[in-house]
């Protein structure tokens, strides 16, 4: 049994219309869809357009799937872990090194602080961390069920609509893709 072409749910055409995943991984070549995937253009009607869309790599990033940033940025992270916390170590072994051969008040105080600093660094970067891991594990059920939805998601070039494939009513345009798939 042959399953019908989609339609686009603005225009009614079958021609313009692409995946939204294929346009997300850079695909230029227009495809005609059924529920079941792709068919091959055959003697059906020649493809919307052929050749390089001036507009494909913005719309492509409008339409790739939106990843969460978390909370505690990977910027931070990557600052306190690797950065900061070697540098205040190596910095309180060299005052410790200076504190050994003169033990001054001074020296003393030097080593003190730049120890607590390093405890701090390393205190900031767990938490960080920590952070980052409860909120992607917290986020992950709700991202598989968006991701699975955008899978299912379908793309007309004629009159930017993204649309539900299994629901026609459920369309939205390439700037508000997201109110399809809740994430
Ligand atoms: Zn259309």
């Amino acid at each position: 049994m042959h399953s019908p072409l989609l339609r686009c749910p603005r225009c009614g055409q079958v021609d313009a219309v692409q995946k939204v995943s294929a346009i997300s991984a850079g695909n230029q070549a227009y495809e005609l869809y059924t529920r079941g995937g792709r068919v091959s253009h055959g003697n059906e009607r020649k493809p919307f357009a052929t050749g390089r869309n001036p507009y494909q790599t913005p719309l492509s990033e409008r339409l790739a799937f939106p990843e969460r940033r978390h909370g505690c940025s990977l910027v931070l992270l990557i600052t306190f872990a690797a950065i900061l916390t070697p540098a205040s170590a190596i910095l309180a072994w060299m005052n410790y090194g200076t504190a050994v051969s003169d033990p001054s008040s001074a020296h003393q105080t030097a080593l003190l602080l730049t120890l607590a600093l390093t405890l701090v660094c390393v205190a900031i970067a767990l938490i960080c961390s920590l952070m980052r891991t409860r909120q992607r594990r917290l986020d992950k059920p709700r991202r598989e069920r968006a991701l699975t939805l955008w899978n299912t998601l379908y793309y007309c070039h004629r009159d930017d609509t993204v649309f539900v494939a299994d629901n026609p009513l459920q369309i939205a345009n390439s700037r508000t893709m997201h109110t399809l798939i809740g994430y």
